[in-house]
């Protein structure tokens, strides 16, 4: 019999009473502990590491799988719970009432998604959309606007408000 296993066979036949007599040396040195427990970090370092980076993978995949899994359900809220943030509801209700139409140059959805990639967007008119600290988000604040007029709009905004500024 190796010396490792004959220390294996003593470790399992006094289990117990070493772990017990273990953790009453780490409460008397609670220093000597610490250090212990620094070296055995420095010893297994590429171990340790290798596990925090497996453990990582794994959870991600587990994320990126869950994801896929409930995507639909995901998007759908998602896009409800934004739907709420930005236009009190009301999104679909303004889109359908306009005809997906640009108020200001007639641009419909279809021609929008082919230029911008993106749906045609909905403007808040006196300006307290998503990033006002009190979103007006009421019916007759809201038109649809495609993405230029959109931005002109709201470039118009901001320099009447920067010459009111200044204007005092
Ligand atoms: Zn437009």
């Amino acid at each position: 019999m190796s010396k490792k296993e004959r220390n294996k066979m003593y470790y399992l036949k006094n289990r117990d009473k070493l772990i017990q007599k273990t953790k009453e040396w780490k409460e008397l040195n609670p220093e000597r502990k610490k250090i212990n427990a620094r070296n055995y970090y420095y010893r297994h370092y590429e171990k340790i590491k290798v596990k925090r980076i497996r453990d990582r993978l794994k959870k991600n995949l587990y994320m990126k799988r869950y994801l896929e899994k409930n995507r639909a359900r995901i998007n759908k809220y998602k896009a409800l719970y934004y739907n709420k943030k930005h236009f009190g509801l009301l999104k679909y209700e303004i889109l359908d009432k306009n005809n997906w139409t640009c108020k200001i140059c007639n641009m419909t959805n279809r021609k929008h998604l082919i230029r911008f990639d993106k749906n045609i967007t909905i403007h808040h008119i006196d300006g307290n959309g998503r990033y006002s600290e009190n979103p007006n988000n009421s019916p007759d604040n809201l038109e649809v606007l495609c993405l230029s007029c959109h931005a002109k709009e709201d470039w118009k905004r901001i320099k009447m408000h920067k010459t009111s500024q200044a204007l005092g």
